[in-house]
Parts: C-alpha cells; sequence; structure tokens
C-alpha cells in the first residue's frame, strides 16, 4: 500500500501513522484467511460450530454479506474451498475435474452463513474467504482515520494496491485526481478518470491467473461454476464514494458480464456506482454518470466508448 499527503499548512499536518498502521494490522487479525488466529481462520476450523467474534469482525462480515446478497450472489464470501482447489492460495495451479467443480459449486452458498450478534455459524464443509472486499474495507477505514486526523481540508491519495484507491478531496491546486485505468490487454492504461473524495477499485481476470494447455485460468470465479467467471469482460472498474463497494462490486459485476452489470447498474442507484466495462473483445462501455470524469488515456483515443444509460 502506498498512502500520500498533502497539506498547504504544516501546522495542520495531523496524520497519525501509528494509528493507521494499528488500523491495517486490526484489519488483517479479522480478515487474513491465512494467519490461524483471525477470525476468518477461526469461522474456517470450527467444523460447523458457533464461533463468537468480535464487534469489529461482525461488522464486517455483515457488509459483505450485504453485498452477496445485493449482487444475487455474484459475489460470494463462501467461494474459499474453490479458490484453494484452483491453488489461487498456494500458487501450486491445477485444473479440478469437473466432478470435483460440482462438489465445490455444490459448497459455494452465503446464505448459509449465520451472523447473530457477534457468533457466527458455518455449515461444516464451507470457508470464507473476504480477499474480494478486504482492500476496500481498508480503503473506508483508512479514509475515515485520514478525515479524522484532521487534514480533510487538503488532500490524500490513499493506494491500496492492486488497483484499489481513495482520492481524499482533491489534489492540492483544487483539480480533481486523474488515477489511470490499465488495459487489460497491455501495460498502459487505456482511460483517466478524474476522483474527488472517491474510491475506485479494479477487477480483471489479467490480475491473477496461471495457464494450462492453451487456456487462460483466473482468480475471479462464478459461484455457480466454482470455475473462471468467463462473462466475455476482460475488467470491471468500479467508482463509488466508498472503496468497499468498487471492490465487491468489480468483482460482482466481472462475473455477471456486461449485459447483466449493465441492468444491475440501473436497478440500483442507492449503490451510487458507476462503472467502465472492458469486453475480451476490447470493448469499453462506461455508465453515463462517468462521462464527465472518464477520457481515453493518449494512444487510445481512437477507442470507441458506449455510454451505457
Ligand atoms: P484482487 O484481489 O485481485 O483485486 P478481487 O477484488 O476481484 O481481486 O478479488 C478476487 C479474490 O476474491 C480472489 O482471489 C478470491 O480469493 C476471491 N473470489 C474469487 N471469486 C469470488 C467471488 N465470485 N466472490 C467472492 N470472492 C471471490
Ligand atoms: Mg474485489
Amino acid at each position: 500500500m502506498s498512502f500520500t499527503f498533502f497539506t498547504r499548512d504544516k501546522s495542520k499536518t495531523s496524520v497519525d501513522y501509528a494509528a493507521m498502521a494499528d488500523r491495517i494490522g486490526d484489519l488483517e487479525s479479522v480478515l487474513s484467511a491465512t494467519r490461524e488466529d483471525s477470525a476468518v481462520a477461526r469461522i474456517n476450523q470450527a467444523q460447523g460450530q458457533p464461533v463468537e467474534v468480535g464487534d469489529y469482525a461482525a461488522r464486517l462480515l455483515a457488509q459483505a454479506l450485504k453485498l452477496c446478497e445485493v449482487t444475487g450472489g455474484a459475489l460470494d464470501i463462501t467461494a474459499y474451498p474453490a479458490v484453494k482447489a484452483w491453488g489461487f492460495t498456494t500458487e501450486e495451479h491445477r485444473v479440478p475435474s469437473g466432478e470435483e467443480l460440482a462438489e465445490l459449486a455444490d459448497r459455494i452458498d452465503y446464505t448459509a452463513v449465520r451472523l447473530e450478534g457477534n457468533t457466527v455459524t458455518l455449515p461444516a464443509g464451507m470457508e470464507i474467504d473476504l480477499g474480494a472486499v478486504a482492500k476496500g474495507y481498508a480503503g473506508d477505514w483508512l479514509a475515515q482515520d485520514t478525515r479524522n486526523g484532521g487534514i480533510h481540508t487538503t488532500s490524500a491519495l490513499l493506494d491500496l494496491g492492486q488497483s484499489t484507491i481513495v482520492g481524499i478531496g482533491t489534489k492540492p491546486d483544487g483539480s480533481p485526481w486523474r488515477i489511470g485505468v490499465r488495459d487489460p490487454e497491455g501495460e498502459g492504461y487505456f482511460g483517466v478518470v478524474e476522483l474527488a473524495d472517491m474510491a475506485m477499485g479494479t477487477s480483471g481476470g489479467y490480475q491473477r491467473f496461471f495457464e494450462q494447455d492453451g487456456v487462460t485460468y483466473w482468480h475471479i470465479l462464478d459461484p455457480d461454476t466454482a470455475a473462471p467467471a468467463r462473462s466475455g469482460l476482460a475488467s470491471v472498474t468500479v467508482v463509488a464514494p466508498s472503496a468497499l463497494t468498487c471492490d465487491g462490486l468489480s468483482t460482482a459485476l466481472f462475473v455477471m458480464g456486461l449485459e447483466k452489470g449493465a441492468q444491475f447498474w440501473r436497478d440500483h442507484p442507492e449503490l451510487e456506482f458507476e462503472a467502465i466495462f472492458v469486453t475480451e473483445e476490447g470493448g469499453i462501455s462506461c455508465t453515463a454518470g462517468l462521462t464527465d470524469r472518464f477520457s481515453l488515456a493518449g494512444g487510445y483515443e481512437d477507442r470507441e466508448v458506449t455510454v451505457l444509460k
């Protein structure tokens, strides 16, 4: 992660770095699926027994479950056994058989997660993974810490890594932050989004993948099949006030594909998000609310952008 803070008046710089480091530590102790004592790990090891978690963990879990629900399960935090079966946790990649995938898909069902107060119960054999939303949580909490730290009147850019970014305020000169959107086919940026007090997140098949027998398999899975989501999209970028919304919805929209994703955007104005979809053929579509904030980058000016209404 990399954080940049700007201030005009040095006496008003009150970034509490220690508090931010503590925040990241707190999040890690809840979210890490690989750290044995984390809340997520304890839930995954419970074999169907109820687990008591802290307020923080319960709150994060409730937010994630809400996103699973609103996306109709395109985002599903119980995909972890499938993520492991493909080797995405260890980098020892393999292609599970059709039979194994059918069995894994049966075990993906966020509606089976019971959260009552601070008690979490997960059926034996199921495991959760908050990897699709972790950077989003971190972005929202750290943005709040930054604002509470008193530098909101100036500006900051929080880069959570792997294409989740929060622009706090504007650039010091008052103009919006300009953030590049990665070309899923190359190294460069095909477009630029202007952000002012907004977050942005991208999910794409190019971020983590492996190849076998000429087929590319990536880390975003379709909960219905337990296999990499092949919706015809190469990447989805979401712009919203909340980084959690950006992170969770970019993954979910990638699973849904362009048509369903566009309909989801029309159906959910309350989520306050806009999106940029790139298809595997290189077609670019952006939702109507982004037209004055999104532009093509140098070298990409001749590409057509379809505006979704
Ligand atoms: P990245 O972390 O590369 O930015 P995402 O935010 O899209 O990517 O999250 C992908 C991660 O989420 C995967 O590595 C996996 O752990 C998990 N995951 C994969 N598919 C799903 C899904 N449909 N719903 C929820 N989590 C998923
Ligand atoms: Mg995500």
